[in-house]
């Protein structure tokens, strides 16, 4: 069985280098404020669910997390403020540690003006079209993007039952490594 799947899925390669990109501007800004270098944080695209992006401190590990789902859905509005906001939270766990400040306090909305974005909460987002699910996808790749597969789907290539194929290209999606 041979099927097309629906290309709204996750972000590029080209647009996840953005996204590290616009990070790494935004603490140069930091930097150039607050007269302290930032080191680079690690950011992970597996964020699933409603939340577009998360700071996560977790046994002295500093990282980000993004939704790649929501990210590929609007794409410069995540850029523009979910980016920012995240970076803040870093930016203000590093400034005055995580424990002795309120997660969106004044520390926070601080940071935020100084790099010009409004320190809203929560975005309002249209979530149509994006797994909700927390469940396990398999990454696959066409000529021209990468897919999340489902576990269904992805038994089914891996028994030989189906082939999926990119609405966008024709090609055909393979299993990638990582
Ligand atoms: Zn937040
Ligand atoms: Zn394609």
């Amino acid at each position: 069985m041979n099927q097309k799947i629906p290309t709204i899925t996750s972000i590029t390669p080209e647009q996840q280098q953005q996204v590290i990109e616009c990070t790494s501007d935004l603490l140069q800004q930091c930097q150039h404020h607050f007269g302290l270098a930032f080191k680079p944080v690690n950011i992970r695209f597996d964020l699933r669910g409603r939340s577009s992006g998360m700071y996560v401190l977790k046994h002295k590990q500093r990282y980000l997390r993004f939704n790649p789902f929501i990210f590929a859905k609007y794409f410069d509005d995540s850029l523009k403020t979910t980016v920012p906001h995240e970076v803040a939270h870093y930016v203000s766990d590093i400034l005055f540690g995580i424990k002795n400040i309120r997660p969106h306090g004044k520390e926070w909305q601080a940071i935020m003006h100084k790099l010009g974005v409004e320190p809203k909460v929560t975005g309002n987002y249209d979530l149509s079209g994006i797994p909700l699910k927390r469940q396990r996808r398999f990454t696959y790749a066409c000529n021209c993007m990468m897919h999340q597969l489902t576990t269904v789907r992805h038994n089914k290539v891996t028994t030989g039952k189906a082939h999926y194929f990119c609405q966008k290209c024709d090609g055909r999606l393979n299993r990638q490594s990582r």
